[in-house]
């Protein structure tokens, strides 16, 4: 009995390696982009003249420069190569980290490493002729999917169960941003509900450094199985799609009105057409005869339905954490919307109408993030990003192997799959 359960356990593991040799080849494909150089290190002879400074808030480059005896045409020519070659401008508080060298310690400094991330390291060199020059050096890194799956129980929160099914902190608060354009998480979550995540784990020298991407999310939601998965398109561009390939970040629609044109832009000061005195203008007026739909710029949940002297009929949806979006001035309502419901993008929630302080029939729509109004026709969004047909076939071939990897790893959480 026991051989016997060898053999199988064998075959299994073979079947295992010839899987995750598969998915290795496709999942290559699309880390080509993370270009990958061999790891510098300090050159031992000048090592005993370092300086290394954690950035903290308030330093500024030239600061951190000026106090390692920097001249200032030296900084102004560091922060000029910094931005032209290495795309830097700012330093972050508690993130980067300096090392400033010397040749002795009575010397001025003649190399400056800038370390933005662990997987990449900026080195300024001074020259013969006091001029700075400056190269990049990507750090090598070797990545594991690792796979981790839990279930809802009685009276929990998703953040709870993603803890006690082992997910990292970084990677749930990841999770739960990509789930918040499909779910609600505070009315959607049901115990017995179950979720898995396949997501990445960096390594340098055989030592875990940080987590990587959420490569795959499955999370049975009341309206069905959510499926996400992180995907590179042949254009160079990731996004995250559902089982058949579609965009599956349903981000807001600027104008929820297609092809409504816009008769009052968003200020913070313009006269108002109705009190005459000048007012800010929180949203955007598009124009919309009486009775056009309205719907619903993105998926959410609706949290006022009313009708207020300003605004007159209006609907406000929360859409997630971050964002809502409001509409004035309907005629009515459109019918089985309340507080409380749920609605797709798209969904008709009522009708352009003249209600409220309003010269004429125009849809009033808003934006407001993390409860800050903002200008829907600028605001940063995430993407919608579908797949053209060649792209749609890759990724579904590419699902098909990430879906019998993560088959394996699901019975066996404690494998993972080297990419
Ligand atoms: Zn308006």
């Amino acid at each position: 009995m026991e051989k016997a359960k060898d053999i199988m356990n064998s075959k299994w593991l073979a079947r295992v390696v010839i899987g995750l040799a598969i998915l290795l080849t496709v999942v290559a494909i699309y880390l080509v982009a993370t270009q990958r150089h061999v790891m510098h290190t300090v050159s031992a002879e000048t090592a005993e003249c370092r300086t290394v400074v954690v950035v903290a808030s308030g330093d500024t480059l030239g600061k951190l420069l000026m106090e390692q005896g920097l001249s200032h045409s030296d900084v102004t020519e560091i922060a000029k190569v910094l931005k032209s070659d290495a795309g830097i401008s700012t330093l972050r508080a508690d993130r980067d980290k300096i090392e400033f060298l010397r040749d002795a310690d009575d010397q001025p400094v003649s190399k400056i490493v800038i370390i933005p991330s662990p997987w990449r390291q900026v080195e300024l060199t001074c020259g013969d002729a006091g001029n700075w020059s400056c190269q990049t050096t990507d750090i090598e890194r070797v990545t594991r999917a690792i796979w981790r799956g839990g279930e809802i129980l009685d009276g929990d929160s998703f953040y709870l169960a993603g803890q006690r099914a082992g997910i990292p902190a970084g990677i749930l608060a990841d999770v739960y941003d990509l789930l918040a354009f499909e779910m609600d998480f505070e009315r959607d979550i049901r115990a017995g509900q179950k979720f898995s995540v396949l997501y990445e784990e960096n390594f340098s020298d055989g030592k875990k450094v940080d987590n990587g991407h959420v490569l795959a999310i499955s999370f049975q939601a009341l309206r069905g199985n959510v499926q996400m998965y992180r995907f590179r398109k042949s254009d160079g561009t990731i996004g995250y799609y559902d089982g058949e390939g579609n965009g599956a970040i349903k981000s807001l629609k600027r104008t929820p009105i297609n092809n409504a044109k816009v008769t009052s832009s968003f200020t913070t000061r313009r006269k108002h057409p109705v009190l005459g005195f000048t007012r800010a203008h929180k949203g955007v007026d598009f124009r919309a005869p009486t009775g056009t739909p309205i719907p619903a710029a993105g998926a959410g949940r609706v949290v006022a339905r009313a009708y207020n002297r300003g605004h007159g009929n209006y609907v406000k949806i929360r859409h997630n954490g971050t964002y809502e979006t409001l509409y004035a001035h309907m005629s009515k309502f459109a019918k089985g919307v309340n507080v409380g419901t749920t609605v797709r993008q798209g969904q008709i929630i009522g009708y352009a109408g003249s209600t409220g302080l309003s010269t004429g029939p125009h849809l009033h729509y808003e934006i407001i993030k993390n409860g800050q109004h903002v200008n829907p026709l600028t605001v940063k969004l995430p993407a919608i990003n579908n797949l053209d047909n060649a792209d749609k076939k890759k990724f579904l071939e590419y699902k098909k192997v990430l879906e019998s990897g993560i088959e394996q790893l699901s019975k066996n959480p404690n494998m993972f799959i080297q990419l």
